[in-house]
């Protein structure tokens, strides 16, 4: 085949189940050969686009597709500073579709192209929440009964207090104990609110405290495992919002529930922690969503310190990065998780179901649930059934985006453009995820 080049870039923006989704749609001097790629960082998308339509659009227009290496490598320094989330997703975008591109033209699937599958389908995990133990319990064997066998459980705090992965408690906690003097923090709302009126509504992100969320959690695995027995595999995520050592504390206490990981003890700053845990209990331990580079978690791969490495790729820059950190962790035993939520795409999902299947170091891949008419946006989004997800076996990533259709689900207005809904302590602090 004769030399086949970048004709355009494009960027599409679609939200059809609430969540902004970035796609990068690559097409090529071949009439018909276009490929897609994830670019969404969801609490900045038009900061993504401008990076795309400003600077790597003129960049890379005109270069042959083959050079994915070289593509990635030139464009990672072509702003000199680099190793930010704003261009590491828009050159993901330009390197899944590139990959996507290739698979195509050699007429092979991409997990094809990373030397086959290693198993057949990749066991996903999904989330069960719930606002007491039963409602938790319930959400699990729900799920068990539709055949997962990895559940992650998250619980509401009682008090009023916020907390991570429960869903819609925020700031409506707040107003909620505030007409309720016994009920929660009301004196953290009261100060918030008599300093800034309008700064619970710019971090309408709750009331965080540690101590609250360590026991709910704690009674909610003591109850899980007496009713549920040690047949499932649960899992946990703290999102890094505990003090460390608070965190090396439930790490030791959660070890008789035998997760099979708890995931962001600590956010990266404080990845030195992991240390003390390591000395202290066998608790598996899974982190990275928040890391923009392989160079950063390197440390905790080479020191044994983290048994499932759970970057998100389109915000390390692709597959291109994202399959030699799979490769580095191989050497270390250290087991992948690639981050899942629902602010990866389903061209994202495509992408990590790409490495799933052909790493033989895979663990674990995280999935939350598609909408109905998300899946219609992209035909092609991976499959889950009996607790994996499935390829469908098709050259490229496999998946394709209906433009006419996601134009039909434009973003919706955020108020302060979509930031991260922080949530404060008990003092009006931030905290950190
Ligand atoms: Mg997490």
């Amino acid at each position: 085949m004769s030399k086949v080049t970048i004709r355009d870039i494009r960027t599409i923006f679609t939200e059809p189940d609430g969540i902004r989704l970035v796609i990068v749609k690559i097409e090529t001097s071949e009439p018909g050969l276009y490929g897609v790629g994830c670019a969404t960082f969801t609490q900045r998308p038009t900061a993504v686009k401008a990076a795309l339509d400003d600077y790597l659009r003129p960049f890379l227009t005109g270069r042959n597709v083959a050079d994915i290496e070289d593509i990635w490598q030139s464009s990672y320094v072509s702003s000199y500073w680099r190793n930010g989330p704003v261009l590491n997703n828009a050159m993901s975008g330009v390197d899944q579709a590139l990959w996507d591109i290739k698979g195509k033209m050699a007429g092979m699937p991409v997990h094809d192209l990373f030397g086959g599958k290693a198993r057949e389908a990749a066991a996903v995990y999904v989330h069960a929440k719930g606002a007491d133990n039963e409602e938790v319990a319930d959400s699990v064997r729900s799920f068990m009964a539709e055949g997962h066998h990895h559940i992650r459980v998250q619980i509401e705090t009682p008090g009023g207090f916020a907390t991570y992965g429960t869903g819609g408690r925020g700031s409506a906690n707040i107003e909620t104990s505030a007409t309720n003097p016994d009920e929660g923090p009301r004196w953290i709302t009261e100060r918030i609110g008599e300093r800034d009126p309008d700064l619970k509504y710019a971090h309408p992100g709750g009331v965080f405290e540690p101590k609250p969320y360590l026991r709910s959690t704690l009674s909610l695995f003591e109850h899980l495992r007496s009713s549920l027995g040690f047949d499932v595999e649960l899992l946990h995520d703290v999102h890094e919002r505990i003090p460390p050592i608070l965190g090396v504390w439930l790490a030791k206490e959660v070890e008789q529930y035998q997760l099979f990981f708890l995931e962001d003890l600590f956010p990266p700053e404080d990845q030195e922690y992991f240390r003390m845990v390591r000395g202290q209990t066998s608790t598996p331990i899974a982190m990275g969503e928040l890391y923009n580079n392989p160079a950063e978690i390197t440390p905790m791969v080479k020191d044994r310190l983290l048994d499932f490495m759970r970057v998100h790729i389109s915000q390390i820059g692709g597959l291109t990065p994202a399959r030699k950190l799979a490769a580095l962790c191989e050497a270390f035993a250290v087991r992948t998780a690639w981050h899942g939520p629902g602010d990866t795409s389903p061209v994202g999902h495509a992408a990590n179901l790409a490495l799933d299947l052909s790493a033989s170091n895979f663990g674990i891949q995280e999935y939350s649930i598609f909408g109905e008419r998300t899946r219609e946006v992209f035909p092609g989004s991976p499959v889950v059934h009996d607790g994996y997800m499935w390829p469908n076996d098709k050259p490229g990533l496999g998946i394709d985006v209906d433009e006419e259709l996601a134009a039909k689900f434009p973003f919706q207005e955020r108020a302060y453009g979509g930031a991260w809904d922080a949530p404060r302590r008990a003092d009006g602090s931030v905290v950190r995820p």
